[in-house]
């Protein structure tokens, strides 16, 4: 028997979860009373929210010793509050959870099972269902994986959530990389470590509204390619080689044409097509470049992740 209790810290991040937030707590604290062998901190992150969730928080954190809370000073972003989460816990175990009890609670307790037997580093859940999804989304969140896993040496989980429990080793080794534009999915990936899959089906949120419409969700995927994988940029680098080699072709048939039949006017309406074609694929390889460099340069530049306005400490104040 160990005698001094281990500390689990659950971190949630809150983007105007005001509504979530009661159902929440109430189930946070039930899954708490049945691991009494265990010491709890819940660390919420308030991630710029627009409503009451700093007044909720507030109020729990006063009555509650086990509630911390950190509030940010606008919107970051979920990438940006699960790291402040992470950089700024204590516990010997993390996990991650979101306010709208999508990620229940309730799978704690076998998930710390799977930890306490020494075999894993990390417990993660994985959804093997979409329902209440709208289709459309289902269908590009699959695409989405399987390109990213053609190209990426990271392995992307499909139907993975930010949901997991950790280890306070792997929690050091995410926090250590300290990159700006983070895609958390892959980070954990990148660590390594021994993560056993925990499946259920999906939980509508209990309240509120999804924060993420279809166009942050394509950024987002668009940002994990870019972190993850350079074969885009192989890709138009491969292209253009394809185009000189066509265009050499060309050149040859035309010559020849030009010699035999005399013929040197005709054939506008294909160059033209040849033309726009040709330009079209060009500005898409300089995309590509460009959203390279835009990711350097933003790194580069070296701003903080998140900014803090207040937190628990405030209140003794
Ligand atoms: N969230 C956040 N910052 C944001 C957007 C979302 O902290 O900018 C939080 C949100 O409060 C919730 C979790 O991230 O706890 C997941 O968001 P949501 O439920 O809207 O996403 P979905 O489950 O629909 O993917
Ligand atoms: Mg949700």
């Amino acid at each position: 028997m160990k005698n001094k209790k281990e500390l689990i810290s659950v971190i949630i991040s809150c983007f105007n979860e005001e509504e979530s937030l009661p159902y929440f707590y109430e189930e946070i604290n039930k899954v708490a009373k049945d691991m009494n062998d265990f010491n709890f901190e819940f660390l919420f992150i308030n991630d710029g929210s627009k409503d009451k969730t700093l007044e909720v928080l507030k109020k729990y954190a006063k009555k509650d010793k086990r509630v911390r809370y950190i509030s940010f000073s606008r919107n970051f972003g979920k990438e940006a509050a699960m790291y402040a989460g992470l950089e700024n816990s204590l516990g010997d175990y993390v996990t991650l959870m979101d306010a709208d009890l999508q990620d229940p609670p309730s799978l704690l307790p076998e998930m710390f099972k799977t930890l306490e037997k020494g075999d894993y580093d990390c417990v993660g859940t994985r959804r093997v269902t979409r329902s209440g999804e709208p289709p459309i989304r289902s269908f590009f969140a699959r695409m989405f994986y399987k390109i990213i896993n053609k190209m990426s040496k990271v392995e992307m989980v499909d139907g993975a959530r930010d949901y997991r429990l950790m280890t306070r080793q792997m929690v050091d080794a995410i926090v250590s990389l300290d990159e700006y534009n983070r895609y958390s999915k892959g980070l954990f990936s990148f660590v390594g470590f021994k993560t056993k899959w925990l499946e259920y089906e999906n939980i509508e949120r209990v309240a509120g509204e999804t924060k993420w419409s279809f166009w942050k969700l394509f950024k987002y995927a668009i940002e994990g390619i870019v972190a993850f994988t350079t074969a885009p940029l192989i890709i138009s680098a491969i292209l253009g080689l394809l185009f000189c080699l066509v265009s050499f072709i060309l050149v040859i048939i035309i010559i020849a044409k030009t010699l035999i039949f005399g013929d040197p006017v005709s054939g506008w309406p294909s160059l033209a097509c040849l033309i726009t074609f040709i330009g079209g694929t060009e500005l898409l390889s300089l995309g590509i470049i460009g959203m390279y460099l835009s990711k350097t340069y933003l790194e580069v530049k070296k701003r903080p992740i998140y900014i803090v306005k207040e937190t628990e400490k405030d209140l003794e104040k």
